[in-house]
């Protein structure tokens, strides 16, 4: 058997000596010093026996702001969707999503991989999906072949420029999912985000959905891990499924003890980063007008289109880096990702290299 796998990330591996500004994701943040220091002297126990106060608190605190029964730490966002999708779809089955979510685009062979399962994609403009399309997608199929146990949701919508979803649209999505007796799941890995740019609490999103989960480790620069959320059974039943993924854990007090931190202090810092990624579309639209709408710049994402520059994503994301400013090459178009260890100079810094590669 040939073993066929993907090339091995590249990574920076030293190669930089200088500082770079990376704008690749807001994952790329470094715990702070508060959460180093409160990881050290973080009270642990065995978490798959329960016994992690540390975990445990983080667990309550989530739940208690999604305003939900109970919650489960876990390794990543894309562990908690796939924990979510083995328990509300059934194998052979499908899910609802919008097309370039996650869970329908990155997680879309791990669907099929861990649950059996595929998706049933809607097409929307900047990710953001109306009522009247969920409806339709789940009308019954004539031939009674295709059956979907789930909608999914996105919010913010990632490939969709971080677009925020209205929680009138996600009411209206809900009522869809009732009148045809299916339930609602909320991707929030930067559900705080939508609440920043929104104004409308998390507590208030996640009460459309039967289960949700928040992501620690993007904007609210925790270094590891994801919260899911739902009512008791389902966070039960999550916990079984979660051990047989490989994700039980230990001592993971360690881990959240920094996302103890990354919820409280978190949330109330993500406006800078909103006005910094409308502050870099901004500055980038002037340079190459039409590259990129920075009224559509809601919240920490920014996409350009370098067609409209006569460029490739791929020859500005090399340009940038020689000038140590690193940008993702997503799907062909140029993705800057604005984030904690992100500041108004460096990104005054980033518009000032894009002049010189437009
Ligand atoms: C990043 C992301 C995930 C997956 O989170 P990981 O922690 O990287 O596994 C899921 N959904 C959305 C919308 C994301 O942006």
């Amino acid at each position: 058997m040939s073993l066929r796998s993907a090339p091995e990330p590249r990574g920076l591996n030293g190669t930089y000596t200088r500082r770079v500004i990376d704008l690749r994701s807001d994952t790329v943040t470094r715990p702070s010093e508060t959460m180093r220091s409160d990881m050290a002297s973080a009270e642990v126990g065995d978490d798959w026996f329960g016994d992690d106060p540390t975990v445990n608190r983080l667990q309550e605190e989530a739940a208690g702001l999604l305003g939900t029964q109970a919650a489960l730490f876990v390794a990543s966002g894309t562990m908690a969707n796939q924990i979510a999708l083995r328990i509300f779809v059934r194998p052979g089955h499908e899910y609802v999503a919008e097309a370039r979510a996650h869970v329908a685009s990155t997680e879309v062979h791990s669907a099929a991989a861990n649950a059996g399962i595929a998706p049933r994609p809607i097409h929307a403009a900047l990710g953001l999906v109306a009522a009247e399309q969920v409806a339709e997608a789940l009308r019954p199929d004539p031939y009674g072949v295709r059956v979907v146990d789930l909608v999914c949701m996105e919010n913010t919508h990632q490939a969709g420029g971080g677009s925020v979803l209205a929680v009138e649209t996600l009411r209206g999505i809900r009522k869809a999912a009732d009148e045809a007796g299916v339930p609602l799941y909320l991707d929030g890995a930067r559900l705080f985000n939508a609440s920043a740019a929104s104004g409308t609490p998390v507590g208030e999103y996640a009460a459309q959905a039967h289960a949700c989960m928040v992501t620690l480790s993007k904007g609210l620069g925790a270094p590891v891990g994801s919260v899911l959320c739902g009512d008791e059974a389902f966070i039960r039943e999550a916990r079984r499924v979660r051990i047989q993924l490989g994700g039980g854990w230990r001592q993971a007090g360690i881990l959240a003890a920094a996302g103890l931190v990354a919820l409280r202090d978190g949330p109330a810092r993500l406006a800078e980063d909103h006005a910094n990624a409308r502050r870099l579309a901004e500055g980038v639209a002037d340079a190459s007008p039409g590259a990129v709408l920075p009224e559509q710049v809601e919240t920490n994402i920014v996409y350009v289109e370098p067609g409209e520059m006569g460029q490739t994503a791929a020859r500005i994301v090399g340009a940038l880096e020689d000038r140590g400013i690193l940008a993702g090459d997503v799907g062909g178009r140029v993705r800057m990702v604005t984030h904690l260890d992100v500041s108004q100079s460096d990104v005054d810094a980033v518009v000032r290299a894009w002049r010189e590669v437009a």
